[in-house]
């Protein structure tokens, strides 16, 4: 079993440079490898399609052909970090181009404020005495808020604006014992920020985050006025990063408590699956937005029922929303009509506690293969571009 454990760090002014050097020197190896692969997808192209090859055959390159070639030509700066951090950077443009096959987007030149991490993949870090030690850059000061359990397989030093952060992947050891399932629950999630579960409770975010929303629209707004490549407009770019970051964490946050309250209460709980929907529906729509919140919330759902031995299941959400979850009749209306009203048996009920019930009526109904059958389809989708990548 995986658990993440995150710090904040507090390096000095020297230390700050160092980190910041390598967080650069990591982005530019990105970059230029990541530039490197889409030449070479370009020219495998022009051979495929002309058959001609004006530079000698084309090879696909992977991590090691990378990795390789890096060895043996360091310059300056990269000499000065970590091998096996420059290593695991080759691995995220790997992992990027493993992602776009399985169908996500292109991979993207990272930019300054986009680049924000770095990996010490399995050596090279400890911490003593209240420090951080990191190979390459010194011992920096750490404050460890909780107890790290576990054995720790990777380091992740991040920078957010002005903070700087670790995280330790752990692998824990600790034997899983599956609970006798007693109680469960459906849970839709909806087009506003608000929960609802198939027993009819509404769980709704804290006022202040839609508070901190608020501010970001504001203060999104005043840096729209700004002057262009003014000091005034940088100054309030930051200003607009660290109220993304408040939201951001009170978001984290209210996941961590609402996953934290489902999984004490029930022991299966049942969430519509977000990829299916993504694949479904418009990318444009509003809903997509939420989602990442959402995604979060389930995914922490997950990892904690997992620790408990409970059960958190994923279900195709098509239609749950129109069906009536008494006598299972398509009931159709559009997303302003809140209360669902079945003409076939009667059974009146708020839209979303509705939607609820079906999410956990699919569960019962296909236990154990929905979730299977969603991952499968993902899978092939993923295969078939791979035979036929057009890049
Ligand atoms: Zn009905």
């Amino acid at each position: 079993m995986k658990k993440a454990f995150q710090f904040r760090i507090y390096p000095n002014k020297n230390q700050e440079v160092a980190l910041n050097r390598t967080l650069s020197t990591c982005r530019h190896l990105y970059n230029d490898s990541l530039g490197e692969r889409k030449r070479q997808s370009e020219l495998n192209e022009l051979e495929r399609t002309f058959g001609v090859t004006p530079w000698g055959k084309p090879e696909w390159l992977n991590y090691y052909d990378q990795a390789n070639s890096l060895s043996g030509s360091k310059t300056d700066f990269q000499k000065g970090v970590f091998s096996q951090v420059l290593q695991n950077v080759m691995k995220r443009v790997e992992r990027s181009f493993k992602n776009f096959f399985n169908g996500f987007g292109y991979p993207r030149f990272q930019g300054r404020d986009r680049y924000n991490s770095f990996t010490y993949p399995q050596s090279g870090f400890s911490i003593k005495q209240e420090k951080l030690n990191l190979s390459k850059i010194g011992n920096i000061k750490i404050v460890q808020h909780r107890a790290i359990e576990g054995m720790i397989k990777t380091c992740t030093i991040k920078k957010d604006i002005d903070q700087w952060y670790v995280t330790f992947s752990c692998e824990i050891d600790k034997p899983i014992i599956p609970v006798e399932i007693k109680t469960e629950i459906g849970i839709d999630v909806g087009l506003s920020s608000l929960i609802t579960t198939s027993n009819g409770k509404q769980i709704e975010p804290p006022e202040f985050l839609r508070e901190s929303e608020d501010k970001l629209t504001h203060e999104q707004k005043r840096l729209s006025r700004k002057k262009k490549r003014s000091q005034n407009r940088n100054h309030q770019r930051i200003v607009v990063a660290k109220t993304h970051r408040r939201i951001r964490n009170q978001r984290k946050d209210f996941a961590h408590k609402t996953s934290r309250k489902l999984v004490e209460t029930f022991d299966h709980i049942v969430f519509e699956d977000l990829q299916i929907r993504n694949m479904v529906q418009n990318h444009h729509l509003a809903k997509s937005i939420s989602d990442a919140g959402w995604s979060q919330l389930i995914s922490l759902t997950k990892s904690k029922a997992e620790c408990a031995g409970k059960v958190v299941e994923l279900v195709n959400s098509r239609n749950t929303s129109q069906n009536c979850s008494g006598c299972g009749n398509s009931v159709p209306k559009d997303l302003s009509v809140r209360v669902h009203s079945c003409p076939f048996c009667g059974l009146v009920l708020d839209r979303d506690h509705n939607a609820a019930i079906n999410i956990l009526n699919r569960s019962k109904s296909t236990v154990g293969s929905t979730g299977i059958n969603a991952h499968q389809g993902l899978l092939n989708r993923g295969s078939m571009q791979w035979e036929a990548p057009t890049l």
